[in-house]
């Protein structure tokens, strides 16, 4: 068994090492499936680690496989991917990909992974088994996950628990949170195109008016949660995108509607698909138009953390950070892929505290000004294998 002192003392030291690495990643952000260049920095540093791996998994994902391959199996998973977003954060090393940015963590995620592969190479002779190192590409609605267990990472040696971390700017550094069951949402996208008649604006009578109808349609989807959802239920129906129209005096043929569904359990996110159809179409009907609708992208399942994994994660976290810092803490709706991973075998995802607002990490992920409190990349890494050597000893 490791000294978990030792090894948080070992992750400290090396915190330039794993800061480094990140700051390059956030300088270079790549969307879903682009991850060609960020693949090749994991691989590159996973040959200087002398760890060997497996590379162009779900396009550009890549396997590390470290341990004595006896006995059991334990998986750690990075997302790689960035998101389409401009960066406004005042740090030195700002993307340099107009338009894309690592606003969601990933970059730390997949630093943190690296941190704690370094970590592991240089305590092998603790490792009472295997340890898989997951670095998978379209987190961001690209089912990355989904397509790695497709391609089998979870499989030969067969993954017996998996653990997975998320920066999170609500948290402090220092401290986790995380719950056993469901931690996170299904997730859907929803697209209704709704088509009318265009016409001059002043003659409404000889057009059939989408606008009117799209605007009905948007406001009779709120009563779907408000009025038919058990209210101990959760859902979410945000529309968030309305398109349509070019000039102010003319009706336009149609207009577009997007948005998102959540619900905590796939057969809650089913219902509340069926329900946006029928009111839909329904409306559309009643007011001479037509409707499209679509659920278009990978519906995520809901992240369930197995009891077993929540247990012996908390206890490996709290050896790293100490009593007290770890938190049981409610669902929330926002949706992850490592969803995938938890459908197929045991695991427990959590989030990570970075924020602290001397450093200004103070802004959600997603916002154009996130930022990262990097004295939490050490932390990640120790968790990472603490988490992984702990559980290869429970489950000998
Ligand atoms: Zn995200
Ligand atoms: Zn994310």
């Amino acid at each position: 068994m490791m000294n978990t002192e030792q090894l948080v003392s070992q992750a400290k030291s090396i915190q330039p090492w794993i800061v480094g690495l990140r700051r390059q990643l956030h300088q270079h952000p790549e969307l879903m499936y682009e991850e060609f260049e960020t693949s090749k920095l994991v691989q590159s540093t996973l040959d200087e680690l002398g760890i060997e791996y497996q590379k162009d998994i779900a396009v550009t994902g890549v396997l590390g496989t470290i341990g004595n391959g006896e006995g059991p199996c334990v998986a750690l998973r990075a997302d790689m991917d960035a998101l389409p977003i401009h960066e406004e954060a005042d740090v030195e090393f700002r993307s340099e990909i107009d338009g894309k940015m690592h606003a969601c963590g990933h970059d730390c995620h997949t630093a943190m992974l690296l941190g704690a592969a370094r970590l592991l190479k240089e305590n092998e002779d603790l490792i009472q088994g295997t340890v898989k190192l997951i670095f998978q590409p379209a987190e961001e609605g690209g089912a990355g996950g989904e397509k790695m267990s497709e391609e089998g990472v979870l499989e030969n040696p067969q993954v017996e628990r998996i653990f997975g971390l998320h920066v999170s700017a609500e948290l402090p550094t220092g401290m986790l949170a995380a719950r056993a069951g469901t931690l996170m949402a299904a997730a859907g996208s929803l697209k209704i195109i709704v088509k009318g008649k265009g016409g001059h604006a002043a003659m409404p009578h000889l057009a059939i008016d989408p606008v009117t109808t799209a605007a009905k349609i948007v406001v009779e989807l709120q009563t779907i949660i408000s009025r038919e959802l058990d209210p101990l239920e959760s859902g979410v129906i945000s529309v968030t995108m309305i398109h349509g129209g070019e000039a102010y005096n003319v009706i336009p043929p149609s207009i577009e509607i997007q948005g998102t569904i959540r619900s905590l359990t796939l057969d809650g996110l089913k219902h509340l698909q069926t329900r946006v159809s029928e009111i839909a179409m329904a409306i559309a009907q009643g007011n001479r138009c037509e409707a499209d609708i679509s659920f278009p992208g990978h519906d995520y399942p809901p992240t369930l953390n197995d009891e077993v994994c929540w247990e012996a994660g908390k206890e490996s976290v709290e050896q790293v950070l100490g009593v007290g810092k770890v938190l049981e803490m409610p669902p929330v709706m926002g949706g992850e892929d490592f969803a995938y991973y938890t459908q197929r075998v045991p695991g427990c995802f959590a989030f990570l505290g970075i924020g602290n607002p001397d450093v200004g990490a103070t802004y959600s992920v997603h916002h154009p000004k996130f930022k990262v409190d990097e004295d939490a990349l050490p932390y990640g890494a120790a968790i990472h294998v603490n988490c992984a050597l702990n559980s290869l000893n429970d489950l000998r």
